[in-house]
């Protein structure tokens, strides 16, 4: 079966955008992130990724596989070597970690740098499935308060509220797609407040269980 990018709009106006969402550890420099919007196509309820690895990146394998192995063995979501399928993820080598969001078609690539640990990796493996951040739901001021004061100047665009489906599921401080509370910080303080105290935002080790559910819907996960 040839695979190809099945479209799927959460918003009729809204266009996929070309950019790179970046990540490189606290930083997450620019993006354009728009709701989801391109799934990958999957079957009776499961879907096989086709991925490749560059040869820059070889020495990485292991990293790229655990980052695979973390969506794959909660959801319906599975990675396969790629063989001849038109649309593959391709890691490349970089300098920092970035993703598209969603599944552009072709080649896509899935930038890994030297610094990208698993969880970062598997942070843009999600973009790359159609996640944006977490941080940027609309209804995240129940939760959160952005503290524009401390924000590099020019960086506030990373900390727009963007419209997108949240399949009904609560907002997510542990997710992997959160920022960390000193994201973009120009002065070593706060950009991100929890409203709820003693919580920790922008951990890059597990999927939350909430990252799980919403991959589950996202993919149809068990409806077959
Ligand atoms: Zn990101």
């Amino acid at each position: 079966m040839k695979l190809q990018c099945e479209r799927y709009w959460f918003r009729q106006s809204e266009r996929a955008s070309p950019k790179f969402i970046e990540l490189i550890f606290n930083q997450e420099p620019r993006s354009d992130r728009n709701a989801v919007k391109q799934l990958w196509p999957g079957v009776d309820g499961r879907l096989s990724v086709p991925y490749k690895i560059d040869s820059a990146l070889e020495s990485r394998t292991k990293d790229i596989l655990k980052a695979l192995n973390m969506i794959s063995e909660k959801t319906c979501i599975q990675f396969l070597l790629h063989t001849n399928e038109t649309d593959c993820l391709h890691f490349e080598y970089s300098n920092g970690c970035a993703s598209y969001v969603g599944c552009m078609g072709g080649n896509q690539p899935v930038l890994v740098g030297p610094l990208c640990k698993v969880g970062n990796i598997c942070h843009e493996v999600l973009h790359a499935l159609g996640l944006h951040h977490e941080h940027s739901r609309f209804d995240r001021g129940d939760h959160i308060t952005i503290v524009y004061e401390n924000i590099v100047s020019g960086k506030e665009d990373n900390f727009m509220k963007k419209e997108g489906n949240t399949f009904g599921l609560k907002y997510d401080l542990e997710s992997i797609l959160h920022y960390g509370d000193k994201y973009f910080s120009s002065n070593g303080k706060p950009t991100i407040l929890p409203k709820e105290s003693g919580v920790k935002m922008g951990q890059r080790a597990y999927l939350s269980d909430l990252d799980v559910q919403k991959l589950r819907k996202l993919y149809h996960c068990g409806m077959s």
